[in-house]
């Protein structure tokens, strides 16, 4: 029987991560990582495949970085709590002194007449599934992507890269409706369509037609949508039957129950990623936010507290999420204006824009807007969204870092940034502080 110190179950973002982090601390002698597929695809990647990369072999996670880790392409079957063991397909027994669940989310594939046609696929984070969806695309001319969200907005983008007429059928009022407020959401649509996307909004699928290979999409406002291809994306949810079978808690949103120190309910084991339950930063309450980012934060974490006991606590995800569609970048950084107010907030909000170079002459100069959201009550900072060029990805990532940190409006509006013209904004019209000192004139 294999044993080591550490196991892993996953080998994606979380799996990755948490096998990384465990080497690097050399109390540690031996990881296994285990996981299904033979080769792991880099997850945001998925939808560049289509077009930007060109294939799927472009978009693989590098196993070099595991190291010394073992890695075993196998999955596992069971897991013996009480004898500290794990069983796999492939007939081995392994055994753990601590494991860790990394075993992600599936695609929510909706039981909708015509959805097992030809061509009709999931986004499935399998290498050998994506490499027949980049064939079928390659070769298709319509193309239905069911599902507005960040995902379907991306495949959207690269599908009409390679000179197809795309459809994007989402049932909200908006794309991206979950993850931004209106007038962003309108900012990616408008760009879409610039590039020839159409955008059915408040739009039902009822079924995908067609013989054996899909043929056509239709609506339920009456539409009929020609289709050599759909793609589904219209969301995932947690892979977690091994852990309901070994006797985990599993949580409200369907993720194995986890404490502050990425622990489930065995303290033996510990869940990171897409299959952990995530609480909110801002209530403690479960949350549905599954990103890769917050895969590989809650896999640092464990792996700290494997080593050394409750060295680190995760006090809650905040969402961080961006995206560049049809060249227009958008970012999010914990709540927007809406979701605040769903949560019971009332807020203040900031705004600024301005070119992120100066003076604007300067080469690559793109306007950049940012809008922050303030609790009323208590003057912190709780969310931001932006959009412009490529420095917005960044940009969102220091929204995070001002919501993580609570900051106040005061704090925000005294920011010390550093200015550069060749790459940032001029400290006149520093977007994020600026859109402080506009929420604070709301606030005095
Ligand atoms: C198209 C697309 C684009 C995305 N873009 C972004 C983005 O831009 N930014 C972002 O932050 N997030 C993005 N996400 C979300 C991100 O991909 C997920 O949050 C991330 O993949 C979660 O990683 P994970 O390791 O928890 O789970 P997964 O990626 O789902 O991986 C789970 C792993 O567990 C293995 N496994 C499961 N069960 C077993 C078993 N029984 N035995 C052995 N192995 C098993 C699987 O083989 C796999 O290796 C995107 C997702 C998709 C689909």
């Amino acid at each position: 029987m294999k044993q080591a110190n550490v196991v892993i179950v996953g080998g994606s973002a979380a799996g990755f991560q948490a096998a990384i982090s465990t080497a690097r601390h050399k109390q540690i002698k031996k990881v296994i990582l285990i996981r299904k597929e033979q080769r792991a695809v880099v997850p945001c990647g998925i939808p560049y495949i289509v077009g930007t990369l060109g294939s799927v072999e472009k978009n693989l996670l590098p196993d070099a970085l595991l190291g010394d880790t073992e890695l075993i392409v196998d999955e596992v079957t069971s897991i013996d709590r009480e004898g500290k063991t794990l069983s796999t397909v492939g007939g081995e027994t392994i055994g753990y002194g601590k494991l860790i669940l990394a075993t992600g989310s599936e695609p929510v594939v909706p039981k909708m007449p015509g959805v097992e046609l030809q061509n009709v696929f999931a986004v499935w984070k399998d290498p050998d599934y994506l490499e027949k969806v980049h064939r079928a695309l390659d070769k298709a001319r319509h193309v239905v992507v069911i599902g507005g969200g960040f995902i379907g907005a991306e495949f959207a983008d690269e599908c009409r890269k390679m000179d197809c007429k795309v459809t994007v059928v989402e049932m909200l009022e908006h794309c991206l409706f979950v993850n931004c407020d209106e007038d962003f959401c309108i900012r990616i649509e408008d760009k879409l369509t610039e590039v020839g996307v159409q955008i059915l909004t408040g739009c039902r699928v009822q079924s995908i037609q067609g013989k054996d290979r899909v043929d056509c999409v239709l609506c339920d406002r009456g539409e009929k949508i020609k289709a050599d291809a759909v793609i589904l994306a219209i969301g995932v949810k947690p892979r977690v039957d091994l852990a309901k079978r070994a006797g985990l808690s599993i949580g409200e949103k369907g993720g194995i129950v986890v404490d502050q120190y990425m622990m489930t309910s065995d303290p033996s084991v510990f869940a990171v990623g897409d299959c952990a339950e995530k609480y909110s930063f801002f209530t403690g309450k479960p949350i549905a936010i599954r990103l890769a980012s917050t895969a590989a934060r809650e896999a640092r974490i464990a792996a700290a507290n494997l080593v050394q006991p409750r060295r680190q606590r995760n006090l809650g995800t905040i969402g961080v999420f961006s995206t560049m569609i049809a060249g227009a970048a958008i970012g999010v950084a914990g709540l927007t204006e809406r979701s605040a107010a769903e949560f019971g907030f009332d807020t203040v909000i900031g705004e600024a824009a301005a070119v992120d170079r100066h003076p604007s002459a300067m080469p690559g100069a793109t306007e950049l807007r940012v809008k922050l959201v303030f609790d009323k009550n208590t003057g912190k900072m709780i969310g931001g969204e932006s959009c412009g060029g490529v420095s917005t990805g960044e940009l969102s990532n220091c929204m995070a870092v001002l919501v993580a940190a609570e900051m106040t409006v005061d704090q925000v509006t005294t920011l010390r940034v550093g200015t550069h013209p060749a790459l940032t904004a001029s400290p006149l019209v520093y977007q994020i502080v600026n859109a402080g000192e506009d929420a604070l004139t709301k606030f005095i």
